[in-house]
């Protein structure tokens, strides 16, 4: 008889996207007619870069032929594209990094969802409340979660709430932690920590042992200079950090699939026995074990985003959304919102009109004025009282959303 990993009982259903789904069936049901606006989701809706799409069909005619074909590739990525990202996301920052530290992966879910297998069951974790659900459901997947408790928490994992009292900016865990989950630019608030601020975590996974779990996803929408781009930038964190990034965002990857994962060969962790254990090295095992590469056209394409034209093609692409963010801050603030994020992320993170809840916001928007959002409770109980727009929408649905809001608020 085969038995199931009872954890996964524990999970709720998909709650957020589902009953949002649901609701807003319901809604046109009654209202067939109505024009919704979808200001909700987190896919992007510009194409491919030109230079990437160009690669990807040198590659696919490459695999045409037997001299210039390709099998399996190396689990860990192609040199060509380790190589390029070495060179152009971290030593212009002055990180100096070994190919055999950066791992090409199929993207950022993946690799922040799967770094848990070389992670022993006991640890304990902290995650920022609100927060990405893949880094909560992963651990309830492997048992180091506890039960989910009435307010909304799971009993093991340690919140640290995110809120505008604390202008977003989570205090280090009132009691210890042993792997720490940071996203920055935070997805769903859309802030972030200056350097200044990284920095006393990196000290504390210093003087704690602990692990911190960065997350750099939306990296390539930082605007403002004190915001790091890598953790690595601050010193130290080369021996208490994994860094996750992803094409998705930067380049409209999110159909393609590519990311990298940085696991420096200083990260250490323990055995029980007291030995330390370089994470590196078992990464390493775990990818060769049970993930066969990224595809040869998929590192062509990402590879190619660093070219001239790509990088160039890559911020036209960002500033369309970073135009729409701001359009979007604008707009809501001229509304009478208090808005949050937005400046160095594509995600606004507005506060609620006192005394409506994150689910009755997302209804009177839904059937006021026809806009989808999130609420913000969906990413966790500190989300409460908040609700997520996304800046990936078309310019146009934007410019139509705010038109509906001023209008609706006037
Ligand atoms: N990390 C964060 C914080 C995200 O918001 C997302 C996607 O929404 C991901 C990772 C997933 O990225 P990928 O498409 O590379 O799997």
């Amino acid at each position: 008889m085969a038995l199931v990993n009872e954890n996964f009982l524990k999970l709720p259903g998909n709650y957020l996207f589902s009953e949002v789904a649901k609701k807003v069936t319901a809604f046109k049901t009654t209202h067939p007619n109505a024009d919704i606006i979808r200001l909700g989701i987190g896919d992007v809706t510009r194409p491919l870069p030109a230079a990437s799409l160009e690669a990807m069909h040198r590659a696919v005619d490459e695999l045409g032929h037997s001299d210039t074909f390709h099998g399996y590739g190396p689990e860990q990525g192609y040199d060509f594209l380790i190589d390029t990202i070495i060179k152009n996301d971290y030593a212009p920052r002055g990180i100096s990094l070994s190919p055999s530290e950066v791992f090409v992966s199929d993207g950022a879910k993946s690799d922040t969802g799967n770094i848990g297998d070389i992670l022993g069951h006991d640890n304990t974790v902290g995650v920022t409340d609100p927060v990405y659900p893949v880094y909560i459901d992963s651990n309830v997947m492997a048992g180091r979660s506890g039960d989910l408790l009435a307010n909304g928490k799971w009993s093991n994992i340690t919140y640290l709430p995110c809120t505008a009292e604390n202008h977003f900016i989570p205090a280090l865990p009132a009691q210890r932690v042993d792997i720490i989950y940071l996203c920055y630019p935070n997805n769903p608030t859309g802030t972030t920590l200056t350097r200044a601020e990284l920095k006393k975590w990196v000290d504390y996974a210093l003087a704690n042992d602990a692990l911190i779990l960065y997350d750099a996803a939306y990296e390539a929408y930082i605007t403002e200079d004190e915001v790091p781009h890598s953790i690595y930038e601050i010193k130290g964190a080369k021996k208490v950090a994994i860094e996750f990034r992803s094409f998705s965002k930067t380049a409209g990857f999110t159909g393609v699939r590519c990311g990298y994962t940085v696991v420096p060969k200083e990260v250490t962790a323990c055995t029980e026995e007291g030995g330390r254990i370089a994470l590196n090295q078992l990464w390493n095992r775990r990818q060769c074990t049970k993930f066969n590469g990224t595809s040869y056209i998929t590192q062509r394409g990402a590879e190619a985003i660093y070219s001239p034209e790509g990088k160039q093609q890559v911020r036209e692409t960002i500033a369309y959304y970073m135009e729409n963010a701001r359009l979007m801050r604008e707009g809501l603030q001229a509304a009478g919102f208090e808005v949050f994020g937005g400046v160095n992320a594509p995600y606004i993170w507005l506060k609620t009109p006192q005394g409506c809840s994150s689910w009755q916001f997302f209804d009177q928007l839904l059937y006021d004025v026809h806009i989808v959002g999130t609420p913000g409770v969906g990413f966790g109980p500190s989300g409460e009282g908040y609700f997520r727009l996304t800046a990936f929408g078309q310019r146009e649905d934007t410019l139509r959303a705010m038109e509906r809001i001023a209008k609706w608020q006037g």
